[in-house]
């Protein structure tokens, strides 16, 4: 039921279209058009306006021809990460790539595809369905901005498919939450020819704190990370200024709260107690300057983790199984949209698309896990309209 050949040149289709976060519009208006022409009710949320976006999530709402069957959630993202701009798809031996100087985008426009395809074949089978409601998020990769920022007033469904992770041979029930740091050292500027004695240096402060830190995997279920460090303006300056930024992630509330404060200390250590006092010729007693720290500790997502035994579980189960697949729980180390449907009372799993090496240019599509993909989400779709409501 699931036309692949269709699929296959919708998704190089949309994938031809850039999408950075916060540049989601031409691919979201394709996407209308998409689902006007299946009869489909199309508009957008203000989630654009909120996080300074040029459009807002897509909500589509397909009307059910089975008055009793319960309501069904559906959805992906729209955004890419770079280098996402005229990225060339292509085909060889069952893989889609890019050409090598992008990402592919598959991330996610496998994952809307999928979508889309689901519901052309519901529509060209005349498949009976109850409401499909279907949120096309912008902004996943800069923090899950447009799922935070979702209007979930406009669903009624309770359950369903996030289609944004890698394989379909697993089914995420499980990811961490996470904790975003920025640290901002101050220190004193000096001409590190002539008086360095009189400067202290941020980035000497920085990376000391860095050195002590304890990065990378923390345990089965916790990771940390500095990923961005800013600061210095020449080499005869010491420098004044560092901003260093990084994450922490866990299923663990508590370890996360340890790492956390783990990453916080070290940087109060290196930086406290660092001082200069500078004598000019006019006072004795010189002036003391401090090297100073601001920190902003922010919540990204709260951690998603769903029962075995919820409904999206069974359906997914049950179609892979009559599908003659078979499929495993996973507990991933990333965050995605589904992590906000859930804390949201949206229950959903997130299913694989046949993406991986995500978020590289060496980022490719398995075809035939990616049509698998298709049909887990049709069948899982007819199984929930033969659920009495
Ligand atoms: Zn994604």
């Amino acid at each position: 039921m699931i036309e692949k050949e269709r699929m296959t040149e919708h998704v190089m289709d949309l994938i031809r279209i850039d999408s950075l976060s916060k540049n989601e519009k031409d691919v979201a208006i394709k996407l209308q058009k998409d689902m006007e022409d299946l009869g489909a009710e199309c508009f957008y949320d203000d989630a654009g306006e909120k996080v300074n976006g040029n459009v807002g999530n897509l909500i589509v709402k397909l009307e059910g021809n089975k008055s009793d069957a319960l309501p069904f959630f559906l959805s992906a993202h729209m955004d890419t990460v770079g280098p996402g701009e005229g990225i060339k798809p292509s085909i060889e031996d069952g893989i889609m790539k890019s050409d090598g100087t992008t990402i592919l985008g598959s991330d996610d426009k496998s994952g809307v595809a999928i979508i889309v395809e689901t519901i052309r074949a519901l529509k060209d089978n005349g498949i009976p369905h109850g409401d499909i409601e279907i949120a096309f998020t912008i902004c996943e990769e800069i923090g899950l901005l447009g799922a935070k920022h979702i209007d979930i007033s406009k669903f009624k469904a309770k359950h369903g498919i996030v289609l944004d992770s890698s394989t379909p041979d697993r089914l995420v029930l499980r990811c961490p939450s996470a904790e975003r740091m920025e640290f901002i050292v101050h220190g004193l500027e000096a001409h590190a020819g002539l008086c360095p004695e009189n400067g202290i240096s941020a980035i000497q402060l920085a990376s000391e704190a860095i050195s002590k830190m304890k990065l990378g995997r923390i345990n089965d279920i916790t990771t940390a990370n500095i990923g961005v460090i800013h600061g210095g303006r020449a080499t005869n300056i010491i420098p004044n200024h560092v901003r260093v930024v990084g994450e922490a992630r866990s299923h663990s509330e508590e370890i996360l709260r340890e790492q956390v404060d783990h990453m916080r200390k070290c940087f109060h250590d290196a930086v406290s107690k660092n001082e200069v006092t500078i004598h000019d010729d006019l006072s004795i007693e010189g002036i003391t300057y401090i090297a100073k720290l601001d920190e902003y500790i922010e919540r990204s997502y709260d951690r998603m983790d769903v029962d075995v035994k919820c409904l999206p579980v069974i359906l997914v189960e049950t179609a892979v199984k009559n599908l003659g697949y078979t499929i495993e729980h996973h507990t991933s180390g990333g965050g995605c949209d589904a992590n906000y449907f859930n804390e949201m009372g949206i229950e959903c799993v997130n299913l694989g698309t046949g993406m991986y090496e995500l978020h590289t240019v060496n980022e490719y599509l398995v075809m035939e896990e990616f049509f698998r993909s298709a049909d887990i989400v049709l069948e899982s779709i007819r199984l929930n309209t033969i659920i009495p409501s």
